[in-house]
């Protein structure tokens, strides 16, 4: 097990942190910690234009490959980055989504000309993305998607038409990855297409969903013979389903692993909280802020031996199978213990529409955290499928 950053990793960190602290500052003072969950509808524009600054110091999709525009980092740097970028309360990413999930999945599935469309846009913090797999009745039954992609003979075009819901950040999004029917009849995992889909279209209707944390970073989409042209479709027809997993994988693994560090500023944030209001004296909080304390340490090592793993430049261990279901369980459980830290009058709020502070918001959006990304359960039976070899669940 690797306990240590070496010297190359330290000399990394060093520039990660320097540029932050040099260019975090500023006309980008304001959005310093903002934008995180349940705070993502707040300094959009400026959030924006700092997706472009991180581009123009070359910040933006450093686990690319060079020939992307990259820098190919190993996971290690990404982690390193991801953990000095939280410790200086950089903002939510905008791109994360174009950056984590459908750039690396156009860099191993995409043909040369969609690479070529879209990674820049990527790259370069100007063009954003969302992810079209739930709908109604397809969730953790991802495979029961129906919405449906129509090829038009006459035009050579794709016609999209179904719903999505949940859709994170579709309102701020270009583009959206989308999966779909190609083949009417057929059921399951079998006849789906994976596509690229144009939000800036009369066809594409997004609905906001409204939270309890009173913003609406999700939301339904409708697609009404929406227009996706025939090279904007990911593989081949029937490949809907592979692509979409090998995505999925991405979402699990490398983009949740640098996050401890954001939850080490709410856990400071919840003990600073108890120390100020004098609750840090009760033996049951002090017992679970140790509690909390202690499960940030067993992330960080469980990190860090997923990163010892031989294959630390590939695919991730299958220890790293729990580290969803870890980390969800955990940060729900904060979000509980920052409220009772504040004492019952945090759970009441008089005006309307109303302000939630940073704690509260992060209480009531963890909530999501066992859902999102695949649910605790799911979660189970993927540890218990694929990393212990147990046999499959039953399906209907
Ligand atoms: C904050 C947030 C953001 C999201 N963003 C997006 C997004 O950008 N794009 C997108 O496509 N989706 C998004 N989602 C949707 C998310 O992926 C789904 O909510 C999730 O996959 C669960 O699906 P579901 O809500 O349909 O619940 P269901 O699948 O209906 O599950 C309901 C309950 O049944 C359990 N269950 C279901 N099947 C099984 C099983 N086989 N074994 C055991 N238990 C089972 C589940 O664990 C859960 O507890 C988002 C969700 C949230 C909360």
């Amino acid at each position: 097990m690797k306990l240590d950053f070496d010297n190359a990793d330290e000399c990394f960190r060093r520039d990660v942190s320097q540029w932050l602290s040099d260019n975090l500052s500023g006309e980008f003072e304001c959005i310093r910690g903002r934008g995180g969950p349940g705070d993502e509808h707040m300094f959009i524009e400026e959030r924006k234009a700092w997706e472009r600054k991180l581009y123009q110091g070359g910040w933006t999709c450093i686990g690319w490959p060079k020939e992307y525009g990259g820098k190919a980092a190993s996971i290690v740097q990404q982690v390193i980055f991801n953990e000095e970028y939280a410790r200086a309360g950089g903002p939510g990413r905008i791109g994360h989504i174009g950056e984590t999930l459908i750039g690396p999945t156009l860099i191993a599935y995409g043909s040369e000309q969609q690479k070529r469309r879209y990674l820049a846009g990527i790259l370069t913090g100007t063009e954003f993305w969302c992810q079209g797999y739930s709908e109604p009745n397809a969730g953790s039954d991802l495979a029961n998607v129906h919405t449906k992609a129509k090829f038009d003979d006459e035009t050579g075009q794709w016609l999209i038409s179904g719903q999505k819901v949940w859709t994170s950040l579709a309102h701020e999004s270009h583009y959206c990855f989308v999966v779909a029917r190609t083949d009417p009849k057929s059921v399951g995992q079998k006849g789906l297409g994976f596509f690229l889909v144009n939000m800036e279209q009369p066809e594409v209707d997004v609905r906001p969903i409204a939270q309890m944390t009173s913003t609406s970073e999700f939301n339904e989409v409708f697609f009404d013979d929406a227009v996706c042209s025939s090279d904007d479709l990911v593989g081949q027809c029937g490949d809907g389903w592979t692509i979409a997993m090998s995505l999925l994988g991405f979402e699990r693994g490398i983009s949740t692993l640098g996050q401890q560090m954001l939850f080490t500023n709410e856990f400071n944030d919840i003990v600073n909280a108890a120390r100020a209001n004098g609750s840090a004296d009760d033996p049951i909080i002090r017992q679970r802020i140790s509690d909390a304390y202690i499960g940030l340490k067993i992330m960080r090592y469980n990190s860090m031996r997923m990163l010892s793993d031989s294959n630390v430049d590939g695919d991730l261990s299958k220890e790293a199978m729990c580290y969803k279901l870890y980390w969800a369980s955990w940060h729900r459980n904060l979000g509980k213990l920052a409220m009772d830290v504040l004492g019952p009058e945090a759970e009441i709020l008089l005006d309307s529409p109303y302000q939630l502070t940073q704690l509260q918001s992060m209480y009531l959006f963890s909530r999501s955290d066992t859902i999102y990304g695949g649910t605790n359960q799911i979660q189970r039976n993927i540890i218990a499928e694929r990393a212990l070899g147990m046999p499959k669940e039953p399906r209907g």
